[in-house]
């Protein structure tokens, strides 16, 4: 949709990345399954097999329908540039692995999502890929590795669990600073709360899996931005063949078409209860950027536009408290997901952060007594109510 003014973040949910009218005026973008798109005429199928004009030629390469989808995704972040992947972790992988080569130094923080976490330390020092993480939110420490030497600057702001802080401004003038390609990981915050090619970032990816298709019913992976660096990820995707189904892409633009409404509603109810929690007795710490009480709430206030619909909590008594704790919530999926209509929570112990030891997570200051909650869209009184039942039952 081409608008003669700027459209706000809510009407780009709902008309960003449609052309009107499409087949035989469906007002809502059609499912293609074709695996194929055919030519009569050799010299057009030419000229789309180069490039030179619009259209398809083969599905894992490129599709109307995901198209569609990634179009939505780019209004919502401001991008020029737009490729997706099957989902959030082919979408990291396309990006490092068609980005990075040889003797190549990435810098990033220690609290990435546990997958992209293992790709920096198992997959790509066997490509001789130097990657050095820095404490998440030690800016110092980061911009000190950044001029130290740095091709890849890799941030994602707010982490998973524990909702640390990156200054996307400061951090990408350092890395442009030393000639890096800064990427930043937007899956907590969304489009609606942040936008990071604005603040300085080259690359800005998605897990749509999460907010963006906010169902919990379809996987899938964005990455937009620059377009010489998408077109070199896009390469390699097309290749790679981790290509986002037309099922999976209808459904996350389905979901994308309520974004902002569920967006609003989960961050007005995240605060409720985060600031509920903080003044519990059995509760030890509340890890939500929108509370006072957190050590980057300044930040949050300066690069984000709303504090999103993720916190953390930590349980007095560990593990056994959560084991208590858990089945008393009557409307929370217990499950390794986020982002969905649905409240959702889990002991990052047996979702995000399940790869890792109990070690290495109380290291990250994730302790096993720690609940990951994921707000949903419900009545923000029944999800109280089911917080107070289960924290009488620990
Ligand atoms: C879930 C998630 C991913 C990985 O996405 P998938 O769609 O599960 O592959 C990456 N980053 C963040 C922050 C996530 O929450």
């Amino acid at each position: 949709m081409t608008s003669p003014h700027p459209m706000g973040p809510g009407t780009r949910s709902v008309w960003g990345g449609e052309r009107h009218p499409m087949t035989d005026r469906a007002t809502q973008v059609p499912v293609v399954h074709s695996v194929s798109f055919g030519y009569d005429d050799l010299d057009e199928w030419l000229r789309v097999a180069r490039g030179e004009q619009d259209g398809h030629i083969y599905g894992r390469n490129t599709n109307p329908t995901v198209d569609a989808f990634e179009r939505k995704v780019a209004e919502l972040e401001g991008a020029e540039a737009v490729t997706s992947a099957a989902t959030g972790m082919a979408v990291i992988s396309a990006t490092l692995f068609a980005l990075l080569r040889p003797r190549m130094r990435v810098v990033s923080v220690k609290d990435t999502y546990g997958g992209t976490s293992r790709i920096f330390t198992e997959f790509l020092p066997a490509y001789e890929i130097e990657v050095v993480l820095c404490d998440t939110t030690d800016h110092d420490a980061i911009e000190a590795e950044i001029a130290a030497g740095c091709d890849l600057l890799y941030l994602e702001t707010p982490t998973n669990p524990t909702l640390k802080l990156q200054d996307l401004v400061r951090l990408s003038t350092a890395g442009h600073a030393a000639g890096a390609v800064v990427v930043v990981d937007n899956t907590f915050a969304t489009p609606i709360n942040q936008n990071p090619l604005e603040q300085g970032a080259d690359l800005v990816l998605h897990s749509a899996t999460k907010f963006l298709g906010g169902h919990a019913d379809a996987l899938g992976g964005v990455v937009v931005g620059r377009e010489d660096l998408i077109e070199r990820i896009f390469a390699y995707r097309e290749i790679n063949g981790a290509t986002l189904h037309p099922e999976a892409a209808y459904l996350l633009l389905r979901g994308m078409k309520t974004l902002h409404l569920r967006v609003e509603r989960q961050q007005e109810s995240a605060l409720r209860l985060a600031t509920y929690l903080a003044e519990h007795p059995k509760v030890s710490v509340v890890n939500y950027p929108g509370l006072s009480s957190h050590p980057q709430h300044e930040l949050a206030r300066k690069q984000m536009r709303g504090f999103g619909g993720m916190f953390s909590f930590g349980l007095r008594g560990g593990l056994e408290a959560v084991g208590r704790f858990l089945p008393q919530l009557t409307f929370a999926h217990g499950a390794a997901n986020l982002g969905a209509v649905e409240t959702i929570v889990g002991p990052p112990a047996t979702t995000s952060h399940v790869e890792l030891t109990a070690e290495q997570r109380e290291a990250l200051g994730i302790p096993e007594g720690l609940v990951r909650y994921s707000t949903g869209i419900e009545d923000v009184e029944d999800l109280l109510a089911d917080l107070e039942r289960g924290l009488s039952a620990v």
